[in-house]
């Protein structure tokens, strides 16, 4: 191999690095090998565990052993079409549906065989930029606002189609929210929806974390704008198998073509998703009580840690209203750049650094997400704790009753010793 020249490689990849919320998974290991506390608050992976009758599933079906059909297992596409008309308030058949080893990967797919712009908001979650530079497709970013939860609004959106309205676009809308734990009003997505379909744009709604908006009050876009909404989800969040590599697409009738699209681009790339994972899901889309009581429980115990988390962080200046969804927090910084600046802190990178390297608490800078560098955000992902015990100790609970701090700190202890840590590092300087 010795006279391949190193740089032989695609310039829409030269330069990329690895995905930034990986680079610090593998810096807070690297921490923790050398002896030190790491609090682990960098990587968005479910806390929970995988449903029981899912696993048996799996369990079940480890003997499925033949390629499937490129846009996945029939009964598969029966049940997750059941599953999301009624979840999104749109009639969908198991023909408009395309399972894929993750969502991330249908949505490179989505991006490769569409032609046309990205449009995301800042911040956004940190794959889409990538995808669309990998694949050569320009980005733009619509700017958002703290006051507004960092939601994109539909008036910034309008502006955007001010000079070429009828230019081919995708946009990519998610919420809940990764890095922010917010999701939108009923109304914003109407207005949304308007202007969507007023410049007939292609909506790609990410709603991998709709199952975990904290009040069960998941709303999707899609029943606003049926005929150009594409609805991405998948069993890595609300299911906690984000290593089982499962993903769904859900197309209205209207954009088979796109679908046909891709499943021809996957049939020469990853040929179908794994036969077993395939075969389990059916079980994680059928209407089981247990699972129900999974989904209830994660949700009580992420809202009453996002609650604790973000009053804890206000009291000591950091600007953080409560999540709606997901287990992430944004936190602004910015009122206390006076006294952090006398410490080196110029940007969001070297907040997280000192973070790291004096606190112990792992966490990404906004910049990571699109927000201007200089910013003082950074992403917190509060899954550092054993989700088992904590699913285990809701049980035992009356159903209403509100997590008390004594619950958190047992059963979530590590979360709220970190965030403790890093209100102490404020209040240090
Ligand atoms: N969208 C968002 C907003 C995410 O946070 C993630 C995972 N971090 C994904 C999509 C991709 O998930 P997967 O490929 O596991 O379906």
């Amino acid at each position: 191999m010795g006279r391949l020249p190193p740089n032989s490689i695609n310039l829409n990849v030269r330069g990329l690095s690895q995905s930034a919320t990986i680079a610090i998974n593998d810096r807070s290991n690297a921490l923790r090998a050398e002896g030190r506390t790491i609090f682990k608050l960098g990587l968005g992976q479910s806390p929970f565990p995988v449903p029981r009758p899912v696993v048996e599933a799996l369990r079940a079906n480890a003997h499925q052993k033949d390629y499937l059909p490129v846009k996945g297992l029939p009964q598969l596409r029966q049940a997750i079409a059941a599953h999301y008309s009624e979840l999104a308030k749109v009639e969908r058949t198991a023909e408009d549906v395309m399972i894929g080893p993750g969502s991330k990967e249908l949505m490179f797919l989505l991006q490769l065989v569409f032609y046309g712009d990205l449009v995301i908001p800042s911040p956004s979650w940190v794959s889409y930029a990538p995808q669309a530079q990998i694949i050569g497709r320009r980005v733009r970013y619509v700017q958002t606002h703290r006051d507004d939860g960092w939601c994109l609004r539909a008036d910034r959106f309008a502006e955007l189609f001010g000079e070429d309205p009828e230019r081919p676009t995708l946009v990519i809308l998610n919420y809940p929210n990764n890095p922010t734990g917010y999701t939108y009003e009923l109304d914003e997505l109407k207005q949304l929806a308007s202007v969507a379909r007023e410049h007939g744009v292609l909506l790609l709604s990410d709603e991998i974390y709709g199952q975990l908006h904290h009040q069960g009050a998941h709303q999707s876009i899609a029943q606003f704008y049926p005929e150009g909404t594409i609805i991405s989800s998948g069993l890595s969040k609300w299911c906690g198998a984000g290593g089982w590599r499962l993903g769904t697409f859900i197309f209205p009738a209207e954009l088979r073509w796109l679908l046909d699209a891709m499943a021809v681009a996957a049939s020469e790339t990853f040929t179908s998703t794994a036969a077993p994972i395939q075969w389990a899901a059916v079980a994680a889309y059928q209407p089981d009580p247990e699972i129900k009581t999974y989904l209830t429980n994660s949700r009580r115990i992420l809202r009453a840690l996002g609650r604790w988390l973000a009053g804890r962080l206000r009291q000591v200046g950091v600007l953080c209203a409560d999540p709606d969804g997901a287990f992430y927090a944004f936190v602004d910084f910015s009122n206390l750049r006076p006294q952090l600046a006398l410490r080196g802190v110029t940007d969001s990178a070297s907040l997280c650094n000192l973070l790291l390297d004096q606190a112990g608490v792992a966490m990404l800078p906004g910049a990571d997400f699109g927000r201007p560098p200089e910013e003082l955000t950074l992403r917190l992902a509060y899954v550092d704790f054993e989700g088992q015990q904590a699913l285990d100790a809701v049980e035992a609970l009356d159903p209403d009753a509100e997590l008390s701090e004594a619950f958190l700190r047992q059963y979530c202890g590590r979360v709220l010793e970190a965030i403790d840590r890093v209100a102490d590092w404020v209040e240090r300087g």
